[in-house]
């Protein structure tokens, strides 16, 4: 009996040890998203994907664990590489929602393997393998429909300039919460809505109020470029 009882304490030390070890260290997510007309200005070019020009729409850059202190880890697993057959389900759809418009040219699987190294392997957990990432990613782009929610609002890609504040307040109404916007300078000067940052719970699913709003410039009427 008192053997049994030793034993089933180590069993509990090493059930605590392991969810120790699983646990996620940071505090939530940055999702965000690019607007590929920005991404072409600020670079003077890009190379659109194999797979031809993507649609007008913003892109996925990334899914970020991230600190409430502004801290965040990164490159957490070099043994995880991306594995193709991981996301095989995935690729039409990571094609369409996560291009890449970096030079040269590619199909997206480099784009989306530096992500899933960088930031991915900081929040691996049961549900966030490879393919839960992905997918949370997709799953989160598909809520936050930012190009609706703009243009819901009269604002569109079409090389006007838009109030910062009413950008905000869009995709506030459509979402429910409060976007961190990041602005890039064109080679004219001119400041354009490049990334949006939403925050979201570390699970990946749920958006949240940002416990830290990220700190970007931008002026206070910034360009939707064409694209
Ligand atoms: P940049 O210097 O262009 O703003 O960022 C370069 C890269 O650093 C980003 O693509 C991203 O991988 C990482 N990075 C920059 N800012 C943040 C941040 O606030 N949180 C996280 N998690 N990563 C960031
Ligand atoms: P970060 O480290 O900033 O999250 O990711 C940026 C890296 O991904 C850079 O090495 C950049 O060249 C590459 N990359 C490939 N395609 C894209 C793209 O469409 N947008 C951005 N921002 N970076 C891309």
């Amino acid at each position: 009996m008192r053997l049994n009882f030793s034993i089933f304490i180590k069993l509990l030390v090493i059930q605590y040890l392991s969810v120790l070890c699983v646990s996620e260290d940071f505090d939530f997510f940055y999702f965000v998203q690019q607007w590929p007309g920005s991404y072409c200005d600020t670079k003077h070019s890009c190379c659109y994907p194999r797979t031809g020009k993507p649609v007008a729409d913003f892109g996925i850059h990334g899914l970020w664990p991230q600190n409430k202190d502004g801290s965040y880890p990164q490159n957490c697993n070099p043994d995880n590489a991306l594995d193709e057959d991981q996301i095989s389900d995935l690729t039409s759809s990571l094609q369409k929602d996560w291009p890449s418009l970096s030079c040269p040219s590619s199909t997206g699987f480099r784009f989306w393997s530096h992500e899933w190294e960088k930031h991915g392997t900081c929040a691996e957990s049961e549900e966030i393998d490879q393919h839960g990432y992905f997918e949370a990613a997709l799953k989160l782009k598909e809520k936050a429909n930012l190009l609706q929610a703009l243009r819901n609002a009269g604002i569109q890609p079409d090389d006007e300039f838009y109030d910062l504040g009413s950008i905000k307040e869009a995709i506030k109404d459509a979402t429910g919460f409060t976007p961190g916007i990041e602005c890039n300078i064109d080679p004219s000067k001119n400041s354009q809505i490049y990334q949006v940052f939403m925050c979201v719970d570390i699970s990946g699913s749920e958006f949240i109020e940002c416990p830290a709003v990220p700190k970007r410039r931008c002026a206070s009427k910034v360009q939707f470029p064409k694209f």
